[in-house]
């Protein structure tokens, strides 16, 4: 347990959290809504610092960030909790765990124990990741911190709920985010996530300034946010907010945790969306959960030729060298995009 960064006191004991939008606001012998972070006598402490469910040698695809040292392996790390309450969480085993102090969940690391088996793994980067890492701010800053020193990328796999204080914090230090740009109405995130749209469109905004790479995650529910008129103002978003170079994953839903209400997307509503995205102007919209389908190639925005193909989580192809197409010479965005067949 380690004091939290980004909070301040206030009267009678209580404390304010900074960390994530919410912004709770925490009385004595409390937590947030997080139910990582506690209020000790005033003092609010991180509760799952150093404490992890979850580390993996992972495709870096998997997570899915596409545009980062494609065919690499990130190694992934993740402690429970989540600031989100969403009724289709994949990972709600631990995302909505909270930690007993009696008996802590996950195994202990330090931020050296997590870089050095990144290292020893042969991974390229290092993935905050499975839940919402967020939360466990503090591992994140001091793991991101060493891990680039130690010559790895960092990537983010988050719901954006971070304030811009943390951005400004952890920015320096993170190469590339994954965010879940989950809908694009206030009512779901209020009645699916209990939380805001807003602050989620400012931290993908500001990420981008801070000089973040991006990868956008939309995973597309039937009748809740599979509208093409929703689809068609996330995607418009995307492009004139972060750039026509930001790809766009357009996830397949399936029945899961506390929405098993509805079938799984239809696969047409998968390619319109993606045809959506591609109109908006944005240079990879990708699909996601649909096997079999050439949604899951980095095409050339230039000739239109598949520079990248893949199976899975597996590249079979990657036509880019110094990260140009080498069909013709178009500039594929991304970092060490040049990628690694196996
Ligand atoms: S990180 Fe947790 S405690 Fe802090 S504002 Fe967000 S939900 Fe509340």
């Amino acid at each position: 347990m380690v004091e939290a960064l980004l909070y301040e006191r206030l009267e009678k004991n209580a404390v304010r959290c900074n960390l994530c939008s919410h912004r709770c606001t925490i009385k004595e012998g409390r937590r947030g809504r997080c139910s990582v972070r506690e209020n000790q006598g005033g003092t609010l402490i991180s509760l799952v610092y150093g404490r992890l469910v979850a580390a993996a040698s992972d495709p870096v695809e998997k997570k899915p960030i596409w545009h980062l040292a494609p065919g690499s392996l990130s190694f992934s790390v993740a402690s429970v909790g989540c600031n989100f309450s969403c009724s289709f969480c994949q990972n709600a085993d631990i995302s909505q765990l909270a930690p007993d102090e009696n008996d802590p969940t996950g195994i202990t690391a330090t931020p050296e124990s997590v870089v050095d088996q990144a290292l020893a793994a042969g991974a390229r980067s290092i993935a905050f990741t499975y839940t919402e890492p967020t939360v466990a701010f503090e591992f994140v800053l001091d793991t991101a911190r060493l891990a680039r020193e130690k010559g790895l990328f960092t990537i983010l796999v988050t719901n954006g709920y971070l304030t811009f204080e943390a951005i400004d914090l952890l920015a320096p230090y993170l190469t590339c985010a994954n965010v879940d740009l989950k809908a694009f109405t206030h009512d779901f995130y209020k009645r699916y996530c209990r939380a805001s749209l807003e602050p989620v469109k400012d931290a993908i905004l500001y990420l981008k300034q801070k000089g973040v790479f991006l990868e956008i995650t939309t995973l597309l529910i039937p009748d809740l946010n599979d509208s093409m008129d929703e689809i068609d103002q996330i995607a418009r978003f995307i492009a004139s907010g972060t750039g026509p170079d930001t790809p766009w994953h357009l996830s397949r839903f399936y029945p899961t945790y506390r929405m098993t209400d509805r079938p799984p997307t239809p696969m047409e509503t998968i390619l319109m969306a993606r045809d959506i995205g591609i109109k908006a102007g944005l240079r990879y919209v990708y699909t996601g959960n649909l096997p079999e389908n050439t949604g899951e190639n980095t095409f050339c925005y230039g000739c239109g030729r598949a520079v990248i193909q893949r199976s899975g989580y597996r590249l079979v192809t990657v036509d880019i060298k110094d990260n140009r197409c080498i069909f013709c010479g178009t500039y594929i965005d991304g970092i060490d995009i040049d990628g690694q067949t196996s």
